[in-house]
């Protein structure tokens, strides 16, 4: 079979709780992304790739198919000859989302490589795949992240300032890591759930008091115990850092690093991988074991990264170069797109807004409306994906094996 045009892609959705429903104000990103009725549930998700759990599907000369089928039976064309061979079996290395939430997300960290591989054989239920998980969020308008641990002198100033938290603290500085963040994390997850619940309900009360002058963890704190009452979650309010993320600006995030997406849009991209190691604002499995065996207790801080941006013509191209071979991105702007210039790679890109033409040499023109997914094949050269408006935005995702 030769693979000699871009293809569609249809991807799913996510209905997560924490999405964005209608009723709270303005039409949920994702819906309107996507030109449907939002109805009455929340959109937090819109995946597109090769994930066994919410597989995209690819529209091949009438054929519709999931698209890891796809490039499991023809896995040089679709791929690359280097992608192709950078992972076995051959397989797509990323799934690309756009990702909106009204609420928090639950405070989380992936596995690396090695983790993966174990948590997978050991605990399948809770983690569907043996890859290792690496993200990227790209905010899409102002968006709100916790990322990374604070500085241990910070978090000790913070958490002292709180009279209920002072037998835990003692607790902490009686053991034996007393001087890192993992002992907290240790004294915290071995509190008796109604001790537990008591302390952040004294907290909560102390941190609310009238009069209180309420720093920004103080102010956190009881943000997310107004969504989450007693959940030790809320404690991370003092532990992880704040991060305000500007429309274009990227977080990317190495496996272990604790975060959670407070609100807003974005593109995320990441391994091909849905494992995930909750810590808590959340009412799934708390894997306690595997976080205190995993997590970066170090406040290494966030990796706040701006895009690479070339002037193309009235537009503009911004490249994000991130530290891994398994996926990059970058976002056409009102500029054309000369498949040839991402090389022998497949690319999955999206027509965020505006319409683009899909040209390839001896075929028909074929016009890609906001919110079209599709796929380039590798294969595919000598075609071009050009803008039809201004304000045309395409935004790609691809491998740099
Ligand atoms: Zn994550």
């Amino acid at each position: 079979m030769e693979l000699k045009s871009f293809y569609p892609l249809s991807g799913g959705v996510r209905h997560y709780a924490w999405g964005e429903t209608a009723s709270s104000g303005a039409v949920p990103y994702i819906a309107k992304l996507l030109g449907v009725d939002p109805g009455s549930e929340p959109w937090a998700e819109l995946w597109l790739g090769a994930h066994p759990s919410l597989p995209s599907e690819v529209l091949v000369d009438g054929v519709r198919q999931p698209l890891g089928e796809a490039i499991s039976l023809n896995p040089v064309e679709w791929l690359g000859m280097a992608a192709a061979a950078a992972l076995t079996p051959p397989q797509l290395s990323f799934l690309f989302k756009v990702l909106a939430c009204n609420h928090p997300l639950s405070i989380q960290s992936h596995p690396d490589a090695a983790a993966a591989k174990v948590l997978h054989a050991t605990k399948p239920q809770l983690y569907p795949d043996a890859n290792d998980k690496t993200e990227v969020m790209i905010a899409l308008e102002p968006f709100e992240a916790l990322a990374g641990f604070r500085n241990l002198q910070m978090i000790r100033r913070d958490l002292g300032a709180v009279k209920a938290f002072a037998p835990l603290l003692e607790t902490w500085n009686r053991g034996a890591d007393a001087d890192n963040l993992k002992g907290l994390c240790a004294a915290l997850f071995a509190m008796a759930d109604a001790s537990r619940q008591a302390m952040l309900a004294a907290a909560l009360a102390e941190v609310t008091a009238a009069g209180r002058p309420a720093n920004p963890a103080e102010t956190l704190f009881a943000k997310l115990s107004a969504e989450y009452p007693g959940d030790r979650g809320t404690f991370f309010a003092f532990l992880l850092n704040q991060i305000s993320l500007q429309s274009g600006q990227a977080l990317f995030l190495a496996p272990n690093t604790p975060h959670a997406y407070q609100r807003g849009a974005g593109i995320e991209c990441m391994t091909n991988s849905d494992n995930v190691i909750r810590a808590g604002l959340t009412p799934k499995a708390v894997d306690v074991e595997t976080l205190m065996g995993t997590l970066n207790f170090q406040d290494v801080g966030a990796a706040l990264l701006e895009p690479v941006r070339e002037a193309r013509g009235t537009g503009t191209v911004e490249r994000y170069v991130l530290p891994t071979p398994k996926f990059q991105l970058a976002f056409y702007r009102g500029a054309p797109c000369q498949v040839d210039e991402l090389g022998d790679a497949i690319g999955v890109f999206l027509v965020l807004s505006g319409r683009a033409a899909l040209s390839v040499s001896g075929q028909a023109t074929v016009e890609a409306g906001r919110g079209t997914a599709w796929v380039r094949p590798a294969a595919l050269k000598n075609a071009t994906v050009t803008p039809l408006e201004p304000g045309s935005v395409v935004v790609w995702a691809m491998p740099n094996f």
